[in-house]
């Protein structure tokens, strides 16, 4: 049976319960409009974990543009039984007022890792994500929590936030879930118009076209560069946001030689849905060994 707690105090009774038992509690926090991407998320806490407890919450901290936050698709219905579904113990569904019941006044910050991609093209972004990530930890007290690699940076942020503060959770990052056409999920894939969607498998096309030239032996930053973002910009009403190369762990960006373990990241805009995705290079024919 899933436990469904809209208050802070019910998820925290709840999971001191299961820890004074000697349970080991796994965490998933969500923005809700679940699909096969958090699944891979849910399933490897529900695995790895003994309980697994699954957060919905819309951050109106981490949105710049107001329209993206009143637009951004909802469905707590399907969500809580798509976590039933899978297993999941306990779903986390606050109200705004819940988490934030006044202003705001301590917000988290990071350095460094936030200067590029998404830290660089969306103000405030990452200090939305530290604070509200900060506060559902404190909430929900997890030994380990889950999130994926389509956010690579999200993940290098919150590992880099969980060391600074010596905090006592394990991060665990899990691969890209996609749909068998490349399409990394994402709950805006939902918004793109018939039009653009034929089109969503490009930008996953054209990264892995750039790791294939990359294991041809190029690794110069600005030829694999200038091939990635011809490629995207050929993609019929689509905007490129960025399209960088960075390395995989402070996330600076790469400006003369591509090695293996860099992340190409992008964020491209088809029509007016902003979808983002990465690809780790890998070793050449790394999957034969
Ligand atoms: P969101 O609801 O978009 O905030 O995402 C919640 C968590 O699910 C984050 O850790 C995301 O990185 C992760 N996630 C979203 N889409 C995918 C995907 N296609 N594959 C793996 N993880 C994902």
């Amino acid at each position: 049976m899933l436990s469904v707690n809209r208050r802070i105090s019910d998820i925290r009774s709840q999971v001191a319960d299961w820890r004074s038992s000697g349970r080991t509690v796994g965490f998933v926090p969500t923005m809700g409009a679940l699909h096969e991407g958090h699944g891979a998320l849910i399933r490897a806490s529900i695995e790895q974990c003994d309980r697994t407890v699954v957060s919905v919450f819309v951050n109106p901290l981490q949105f710049d543009r107001k329209e993206d936050l009143l637009t951004y698709p909802r469905d707590d219905k399907a969500d809580q039984a798509f976590i039933e579904d899978l297993g999941a113990h306990a779903l986390f569904l606050p109200s705004v007022e819940e988490m934030y019941p006044q202003e705001q006044w301590t917000i988290l910050t990071q350095k460094t890792i936030t200067n590029n991609l998404d830290g660089n093209a969306r103000p405030g972004f990452f200090d939305g994500i530290l604070t509200v990530v900060l506060k559902l930890f404190h909430m929900v007290h997890p030994d380990v929590a889950f999130f994926g690699l389509k956010d690579y940076q999200q993940v290098a942020v919150i590992r880099r936030m969980v060391a600074d503060l010596n905090m006592e959770v394990e991060i665990r990052g899990i691969p890209t879930a996609r749909e068998p056409n490349g399409v990394a999920y994402a709950s805006r894939n939902k918004l793109l118009s018939e039009e653009d969607r034929p089109h969503a498998p490009l930008l996953y096309q054209a990264l892995q076209a750039t790791e294939a030239r990359f294991h041809q032996g190029v690794d110069d930053v600005v030829i694999l560069l200038d091939g990635l973002r011809k490629a995207l910009a050929a993609i019929p009403n689509a905007r490129i946001d960025y399209a960088d190369l960075v390395d995989g762990v402070c996330l600076q960006l790469k400006t003369e030689k591509a090695s293996v373990g860099d992340v190409l990241a992008l964020a491209v805009y088809l029509g007016s849905v902003r979808l983002i995705d990465n690809l780790i290079l890998s070793e050449k024919n790394s999957f034969l060994s």
